[in-house]
């Protein structure tokens, strides 16, 4: 059927209303432009338009007529004369009341059309070329007659006139200004302009609308955006539920779900649900709280294996943008787990956001839609016989459709606010996570700051406690440092002492005259210094054998634990065979030193016999004293001496005693005798008697003089009281002195004195050498026969002279040679009375000859005289 088959009546002139005055037409327009001008709200424009269009074309009814996407329109605005026509206003007209090319012509041509059902004639005036879109600018209106159908179709509606005029809305076509009218009725070519002005106003009105209701769908979302996004990044906590709730009633869903993957191994997914998902079946619980949450077990559907891979099967809504906006899961093969969970669900339409951020799946935002029942009012019940609308309408009652099980799709503006929800989503999920992250981090952190606070006081602690300790231990070590520093110290002292002590001790012990030897408990050697091993006849090694396996460190080197003698023995009193001063042999417990070994007494002894290595003998005199170890004798020293020269020198003494005594006795005795018999005068009467005895007296006199000058002499010489008072003299000089000074004794003894001196230089004591040679000379007169001759000569011989006094006298016998030079010593002991001697005078010789460095000695042939000779020095000045 054609409906729009054109067959009105368009007059140029006039209407059958009659023409309108140009300051109607212009107040029309007047008013239409002040209300779009005052009004965004397009129902009250169109509902104030069609009433205005209504007036001024004076027709039954005046409608806009919109068309759906599909092609079906309804009516959405009427002015209607209802008791002409009725009311269409809301009712739906299908897509075929109107054909496609004439849709196409509205939009190309903006073909307005004017049909005249009684003369059944259609008016067609295009505004632009159909084929080349431009305007066309003279009225090109092209009359046809109508279609029967389309005849039938406005008849059914009651209607004898209509005007259609394309409403557009960005070069598509929006809708249709329609006016109605019950009677015949002429269009005029001015009506006709002025509601092709209408029209364009209200294209005008439809585009600012649109642009307001654009404006305010995006204010809208920005303002749900906003509200969302406060939700979720809410510095505090992140409330993704009342978020996904927002969210959902935003995009006018049944219901939603965000699935949060779990961000590591630890951790599990989080799944928050809002409305109806109706996913309990699938593990989710409710509540008390209302949140949902996912049971253990099963799991949701977002980790199903069927989930990803299906959904890489979908399509995006634009490629690389994860976002899968699925109008009608019904028009879709679903894997079975998928179409069993959404059935369950009543799940119909989804929209299924991917979480990212920064390239990391964080999970998924979903919301969905239930199917719904559109009602929708049909202007008339379709033929069902007739799809194709082949048959005239021929009545129009109008028909409420109810279409149950209908899938509700999205909108480009609600997929748009949907991935901006999900962007925010992702993006709080992503902070939170990254926050969660921080958070344990810093707990942790928190936690190793403790820990290592805490280690760190301990750390201290101990590094204090040791420190301490250390100070301690250094203190001790110090302390103990110098106690050993000062011990070492007594020890090097000590020992340094020992050593000395030591060495004093050796050198003492070597250097003493004294033999020293020490005795054990036994009687058993343990030491004995040189001075004792010489004495006795003995190297000390001798004495001290083997002392292998002898701890000799514990003793110095000169006292030896332990020896061995010959006998094997070591025992001492075996070695000396001591003996009594009578000399039988000592048992050894009858010993002194045995005895001091025993009692501790110190036993001083004189005149005991030792034996020599030799076997000769030797008095000694000792001392044994014992050696105390903390009360307990535990050996004895022995200091002896070789006592044979003093008792020699003693005997000596005894001797010279007696020789003194006897020698001064006999001239005091002569003396005294003399004396006495003068002094009784019994020789008064005999001055010759007297006389002799005055001369006895006299000479014994000068003998004791002379005796007692020489016993002082030589006793001052040896006792280093005299000394000799050494000059430069001449030898020559010295023997004439001294052969001057004897002349008269040799004349008178008839004696040929001869001199044969030897010039030469000599330190000495002139006075002592004159005293030397004149009692040399003395003797050799004295023991010279009258008329023989004594020699004085004297010869040099290597830096010495050798002074010979020769006589040719009775001579000396061989055993007194060396004897004659002791005191008191003479060849004969009648020499003293009848020589006059005394028997010291060779002896004091010696010891001046001795005190100047030289030598006397005498040599002689019983008989036939003695030569005796002595040395000095020769004076190198
Ligand atoms: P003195 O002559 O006073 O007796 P001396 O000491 O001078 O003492 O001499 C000791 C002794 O030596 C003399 O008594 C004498 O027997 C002997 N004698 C010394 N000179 C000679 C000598 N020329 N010829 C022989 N006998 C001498």
């Amino acid at each position: 059927m054609q409906p729009n088959n054109p067959s009105p009546q368009i007059s140029g002139k006039s209407s059958p209303t009659g023409e309108k005055t140009i300051a109607s037409v212009e107040m029309l327009l007047h008013r239409m432009m002040n209300r779009i001008r005052q009004s965004l709200e397009l129902p009250a424009i169109l509902t104030g338009t069609v009433a205005e269009v209504r007036t001024f074309l004076e027709t039954d009814r005046v409608k806009v007529y919109r068309f759906d996407p599909d092609g079906s329109g309804e009516v959405v605005a009427e002015s209607v004369a209802e008791e002409s026509l009725p009311s269409l206003l809301g009712q739906h007209f299908p897509a075929d009341d109107i054909p496609p090319e004439v849709r196409e012509l509205f939009l190309k041509a903006r073909q307005r059309s004017i049909v005249d059902v009684a003369n059944q004639e259609i008016a067609l005036s295009p505004l632009d070329c159909p084929e080349t879109g431009e305007s066309i600018t003279q009225d090109d209106i092209r009359f046809r007659s109508v279609d029967p159908c389309h005849i039938e179709y406005l008849t059914s509606m009651g209607v004898q006139s209509s005007l259609l005029v394309p409403i557009l809305h960005r070069e598509q076509l929006w809708g249709l200004l329609v006016s109605h009218h019950s009677s015949p009725r002429q269009v005029t070519e001015r009506e006709l302009q002025i509601v092709q002005l209408v029209a364009d106003q209200l294209s005008i009105a439809i585009a600012q609308s649109t642009l307001l209701e654009q404006t305010r769908a995006q204010a809208a979302q920005e303002a749900t955006i906003n509200r969302v996004g406060k939700l979720l990044h809410s510095m505090t906590e992140m409330r993704l539920q009342q978020a996904l709730e927002l969210t959902v009633s935003a995009l006018q869903s049944a219901g939603g779900r965000v699935y949060i993957a779990p961000p590591n191994h630890k951790e599990e997914a989080q799944l928050f649900v809002c409305g109806d998902w109706g996913v309990d079946k699938n593990g989710v619980q409710e509540k008390e709280s209302g949140e949902k949450v996912l049971e253990q077990s099963p799991i949701p559907f977002e980790e199903h294996h069927t989930w990803q891979k299906w959904l890489d099967t979908q399509e995006t809504v634009s490629p690389g943008k994860q976002t899968w906006a699925i109008a009608d899961l019904h028009q879709l093969a679903l894997p079975e787990y998928l179409a069993d969970t959404f059935d369950g669900a009543g799940v119909r339409s989804l929209l299924v956001i991917e979480l990212q951020s920064r390239q990391k799946h964080l999970g998924y935002l979903s919301v969905f839609r239930r199917e719904i029942e559109i009602e929708t009012l049909w202007a008339r019940r379709p033929d069902r016989d007739d799809p194709r609308q082949q048959r005239p309408i021929i009545s129009f009652e109008t028909w409420r459709e109810f279409k149950q099980g209908q899938a509700q799709g999205w909108t480009n503006a609600e997929i748009e606010l949907a991935r901006a929800l999900g962007g925010h989503f992702a993006t709080a999920i992503h902070q939170y996570q990254l926050y969660q992250q921080v958070h344990s981090l810093n707990a942790s952190l928190q936690q190793d700051i403790e820990e290592r606070k805490l280690a760190e006081i301990k750390i201290c602690a101990l590094n204090a406690e040791l420190e301490q300790r250390v100070q301690e231990r250094t203190t001790e070590l110090q302390r103990a440092n110098t106690e050993l520093v000062r011990e070492i110290s007594d020890r090097k002292q000590a020992k340094a002492s020992l050593e000395r002590l030591s060495r004093q001790s050796e050198l003492i012990l070597n250097s003493a005259g004294e033999g020293i030897y020490g005795l054990d408990s036994q009687g058993k050697l343990t030491f004995i210094n040189p001075a004792a091993a010489r004495m006795l006849g003995y190297q000390v090694e001798e004495l001290i054998v083997s002392i292998a396996n002898k701890d000799l460190n514990t003793y110095p080197t000169y006292i030896l634990p332990k020896f061995l003698h010959e006998s094997g023995d070591g025992f001492m009193h075996t070695i000396l065979k001591h003996l009594k001063p009578d000399g039988t042999l000592y048992s050894w417990e009858e010993n002194p030193i045995c005895h001091t070994l025993r009692t501790g007494a110190v036993q001083y002894i004189t005149g005991d016999i030792f034996h020599h290595h030799d076997g000769t003998k030797f008095p000694v005199e000792y001392v044994s004293t014992p050696i105390r170890e903390q009360g307990k004798i535990v050996g004895a020293v022995v200091i002896f001496k070789d006592i044979t020269e003093r008792q020699i020198v003693e005997r000596m003494k005894n001797e010279f005693v007696s020789v003194v005594s006897h020698e001064l006795r006999t001239p005091l005795t002569s003396i005294r005798s003399a004396l006495g018999l003068l002094t009784h005068g019994s020789l008064k009467n005999q001055p010759a008697k007297s006389q002799r005895m005055l001369e006895i007296a006299f000479d014994n006199t000068n003998r004791l003089v002379r005796l007692i000058n020489d016993i002082l002499d030589i006793e001052r010489i040896n006792s280093g009281k005299v000394t000799m008072e050494k000059q430069n003299c001449n030898a020559a000089e010295l023997m004439t002195q001294a052969v001057d000074e004897m002349q008269a004794m040799a004349e008178k003894a008839e004696i040929n004195l001869i001199l044969a001196p030897v010039e030469t230089h000599l330190w000495a004591d002139p006075d002592r050498i004159i005293q030397t040679l004149t009692n040399l000379l003395s003797n050799a007169i004295k023991f010279s026969q009258p008329r023989s001759t004594v020699y004085l000569s004297a010869k040099l011989q290597d830096s010495q002279i050798i002074f010979q006094v020769i006589d040719q006298g009775r001579g000396i016998p061989e055993d007194k040679l060396e004897t004659i030079f002791g005191r008191f010593q003479q060849v004969d002991a009648s020499n003293s009375r009848n020589q006059g001697g005394t028997g010291l005078g060779l002896a004091i010789c010696r010891s001046i000859v001795q005190q100047h460095g030289g030598r006397i000695w005498v040599e002689s042939n019983l008989g036939d005289g003695s030569t005796f000779y002595f040395t000095l020095p020769v004076s190198n000045q």
